[in-house]
């Protein structure tokens, strides 16, 4: 049992991070490898048997080293129980797909699979930024927005593991669809997506005369001096501060993590959204108990940490 090691792998929609740890938390294997770029289940599958079976024939394992579960972080809403996917939209998946299933079978591994954000809520409570808080909200703003609930000291997951959707609440403007098939959610609104999408509305051509295309892009105009991209990343950051004011309202977190590309990597993205959700929430949420705001600490990995202490079961 103390040589059980844990295979450990982060899907996201363009890199696959994959790591092998054992039960004193030291990798004995870390890889990234390209999501494959049209993304159907089976490729997926075939480049993790592919990974996960080459590298156990070639890594040595410490004597008595047993490589038994796998487990998966990956954006989406994810049943735990029943490893199905019902619906990815990063991976351009619309109806459920029995993933974990699919990967033992292909692997011969016990296969648990989880929502991105809620394993990273683990990361960060167990061994990150919300390490020592028993109530921790923990939110991704990159391409989506996504969020995770740890609550009394464990992961909420609801009743099928969709809980903490942060990415979903509405309404937050008019006519603009979500990858989750809804109209008008934040995630349409005020993501790395919408920041792009907005900056190609609104201004077209970047800063070295090219297409708006990315987040990135609007960003560096902005730097610039040009007001017409400060004022959309402000219209995200103050949507992104409200949509977490209500979070902050009905779950009444002494933690919350953001994390992310924009959220982790802008410190004045962040900080304008700190403003609002100190501005929006109601006092005694805010106050009673000091809410600590703070940037997420396991960046890219927290998916993993968080899967590996769910699978291994500790907490150290
Ligand atoms: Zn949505």
């Amino acid at each position: 049992m103390n040589n059980e090691l844990f295979w450990t792998a982060d899907i996201g929609g363009t890199k696959i991070m994959l790591m092998l740890i054992d039960r004193k938390k030291s990798v004995l294997f870390r890889e990234k490898i390209p999501t494959p770029s049209r993304p159907e289940p089976e490729a997926l599958v075939e480049v993790l048997k592919k990974e996960i079976l080459s590298v156990g024939k070639e890594i040595i394992l410490p004597a008595g080293g047993k490589t038994a579960k796998l487990g998966i972080s990956m954006a989406g809403f994810v049943d735990h129980r029943s490893g199905l996917v019902h619906q990815s939209p990063n991976l351009e998946w619309h109806s459920p797909v029995p993933l974990a299933r699919m990967i033992g079978e292909a692997t011969g591994l016990q296969v648990t699979i989880e929502n991105d954000a809620n394993a990273a809520v683990v990361g960060e409570a167990y061994y990150g930024a919300a390490r020592g808080f028993q109530d921790a909200v923990y939110v991704t703003v990159s391409t989506g927005i996504g969020g995770g609930l740890f609550l009394d000291g464990k992961l909420y997951r609801g009743s099928n593991g969709f809980a903490g959707e942060v990415g979903h609440i509405k309404p937050f403007g008019k006519n603009r669809s979500c990858k989750c098939g809804g109209e008008n959610c934040l995630e349409a609104w005020a993501s790395g997506s919408a920041i792009a999408c907005h900056g190609a509305d609104l201004l077209g051509k970047g800063i070295s005369g090219s297409e708006i295309k990315t987040a990135e892009d609007v960003f560096t105009l902005a730097d610039s001096g040009n007001t017409v991209a400060r004022s959309i990343i402000h219209f995200a950051a103050d949507n992104v501060g409200i949509g977490l004011s209500n979070l902050v309202n009905i779950v009444n977190p002494s933690c919350l993590v953001l994390g992310g590309g924009i959220a982790f990597n802008r410190e004045d993205f962040l900080e304008r959204i700190s403003k609002k959700i100190f501005e929006n929430a109601i006092r005694p949420a805010v106050n009673v108990t000091p809410l600590k705001i703070v940037r997420a600490e396991l960046e890219p990995e927290a998916g993993i940490w968080g899967i590996y202490a769910l699978l291994s079961g500790q907490v150290d």
